[in-house]
C-alpha cells in the first residue's frame, strides 16, 4: 500500500460556530470579506461574520460582487477592490462561486500576474490566509485547495490550484443552507455526490481515502427519501454538509473524474446548473465504468439501495425538466473540450473521445 493523505484544513462544524470562535478570525488587521450577491446575507453567515469580527476588534471591506461561475474579469474586479482597500486576509462567504473567487483573489492579492496566469501554474508567493463559509451543501470548496473559473478566451471552466489556496479555517454550519431553494439543495446535494462517486472511482484513489468517500455516500444515501419528499429539516442538512465536506476532502486527493470533464460545457453554453449538469450525465458514466469497476458501483448502488444503474439514473434526474438538445456539431466541440480537461485521465476506464461523442450523444443528442 502506497499513498498520502494531508488535509490541512481546520474543520470547525457545527451550528452556531462561528459566534462561539470568535478567536479563528485572527489571521490578519484588515479582511476582505468575499460574496456574492445575496446569499452571504441570506444565509445569516455575514451577520455572523460581521458579529465575530467586530468582536475581534478586525477591521473589514466587503466585496459582494462575485457571480455565478466566476470569471477572470469577476476575479480581477475583486483583487482591485481588496488591494485598494489594503486587506491582509480573506473570507469567504458562500456557495463554491464565491469560495473558489476567493481562493484566486487571495492569490492574485499577492502575485501581480494576469488571472488566466494562474489556470496550470502554481504562483510564486503564498496566497493570502483564506477563511471559507459554504452556504450551499455541495461543492466542498471549503477544503479543497481548487478553485474552478470561468474562461471565456477558452469557452470553458478550468480549474487552479495551489498548495497555499487550502483555506486555513472552515466553517461549515448546515444551518446557512436553510435559506436555499428546492432547486438549489438538490443540485448542489447531487454534485456532492459526484464528488464522492468520482473520487471513489478515480484512478488515483487510496484504500484510506475510499473510507472517506463512503462515509459520504452513507450520508448521502440518508438523505435521498427527504431530498425525494422535499422533507430537508435540520437532520438532513446536517447530514448533506456532512457529505459535501467529505466529498471535498476526497476530491481533495484524487480529482474528479469524467462526469466533472464533461459537465462544463453543459454549464458554460447551456446554462445548466453545475450539480444538475453532473446528474444528468450519471447513467452513462456508471455504465461506461461498470465493466471497470464492477465491485464499487455495485458497492454504491447498494448503498443507494437501487437495483439498478436504470433506477439510479431515474432518481438523479429528480427535479429535471427537460434535458438541453445538442446539434452534431455542438457535440463535436463540448467532446474535444472534455478531452481537454485534466480530469478524463483520472476516470477508472481508459477514455477516448468517441466514446464522449456516444454518451453526449445518447443523452442529449437529437437536435438538428
Ligand atoms: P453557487 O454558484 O455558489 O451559487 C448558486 C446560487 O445559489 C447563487 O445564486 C447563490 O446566490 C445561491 N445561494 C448560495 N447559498 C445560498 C443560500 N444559503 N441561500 C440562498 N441562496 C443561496 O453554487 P454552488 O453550486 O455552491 O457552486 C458552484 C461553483 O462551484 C461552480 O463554479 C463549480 O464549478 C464550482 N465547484 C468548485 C469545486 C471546488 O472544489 N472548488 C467543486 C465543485 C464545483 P448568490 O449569488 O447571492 O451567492
Ligand atoms: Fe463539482
Amino acid at each position: 500500500m502506497d499513498f498520502n493523505f494531508n488535509m490541512p484544513v481546520e474543520l470547525v462544524f457545527g451550528t452556531g460556530i462561528i459566534r462561539n470562535n470568535t478567536g479563528k478570525f485572527k489571521l490578519g488587521q484588515k479582511a476582505l470579506v468575499v460574496t456574492g450577491r445575496n446569499s452571504a446575507k441570506l444565509s445569516g453567515a455575514l451577520n455572523d461574520v460581521v458579529f465575530a469580527l467586530d468582536h475581534e476588534a478586525i477591521e473589514y471591506c466587503i466585496f459582494d460582487n462575485v457571480i455565478n461561475n466566476p470569471t477572470m474579469e469577476n476575479v480581477a474586479e475583486g483583487t482591485a477592490f481588496g488591494k485598494k482597500n489594503k486587506a491582509d486576509f480573506v473570507i469567504a462567504i458562500g456557495g463554491g462561486s464565491p469560495m473558489d473567487a476567493a481562493k484566486a483573489i487571495a492569490a492574485l492579492m499577492t502575485n501581480d500576474i494576469d488571472p488566466i496566469d494562474l489556470i496550470g501554474n502554481i504562483p510564486t508567493n503564498k496566497s493570502l490566509p483564506l477563511i471559507a463559509i459554504p452556504t450551499t451543501s455541495g461543492t466542498g470548496s471549503e477544503v479543497t485547495p481548487y478553485s474552478v473559473l470561468t474562461v471565456p478566451s477558452m469557452n470553458t471552466k478550468k480549474s487552479f490550484f495551489s498548495p497555499s489556496s487550502f483555506p486555513v479555517v472552515a466553517f461549515a454550519d448546515p444551518s446557512y443552507t436553510k435559506s436555499l431553494t428546492r432547486e438549489i439543495t438538490l443540485d448542489t446535494a447531487f454534485d456532492a455526490f459526484s464528488h464522492l462517486l468520482e473520487s471513489y472511482l478515480s484512478l488515483k484513489s487510496t484504500p484510506l481515502n475510499d473510507v472517506v468517500a463512503i462515509e459520504g455516500i452513507k450520508a448521502f444515501a440518508s438523505c435521498m427519501k427527504a431530498l425525494a419528499d422535499d422533507e430537508v429539516d435540520d437532520r438532513i442538512r446536517s447530514l448533506l454538509m456532512y457529505a459535501s465536506c467529505l466529498g471535498g476532502i476526497a476530491i481533495t486527493h484524487t480529482g474528479t473524474t469524467l462526469i466533472h470533464a464533461m459537465g462544463y460545457s453543459l454549464t458554460y453554453f447551456k446554462g445548466l446548473s453545475h450539480g444538475r449538469a453532473n446528474t444528468m450525465l450519471m447513467g452513462e458514466y456508471l455504465g461506461f465504468n461498470m465493466e471497470h469497476e464492477p465491485e464499487k458501483i455495485q458497492n454504491v448502488l447498494d448503498i443507494l439501495g437501487f437495483k439498478s444503474i436504470i433506477e439510479a439514473d431515474d432518481f438523479f434526474n429528480l427535479g429535471t425538466d427537460e434535458k438541453p438538445n445538442l446539434t452534431v456539431e455542438e457535440i463535436n466541440m463540448y467532446t474535444q473540450l472534455a478531452m481537454g480537461q485534466r480530469n478524463v485521465k483520472l476516470n477508472p476506464r481508459k477514455v477516448i473521445a468517441e466514446d464522449i461523442k456516444g454518451m453526449y450523444q445518447r443523452i442529449f443528442g437529437g437536435a438538428k
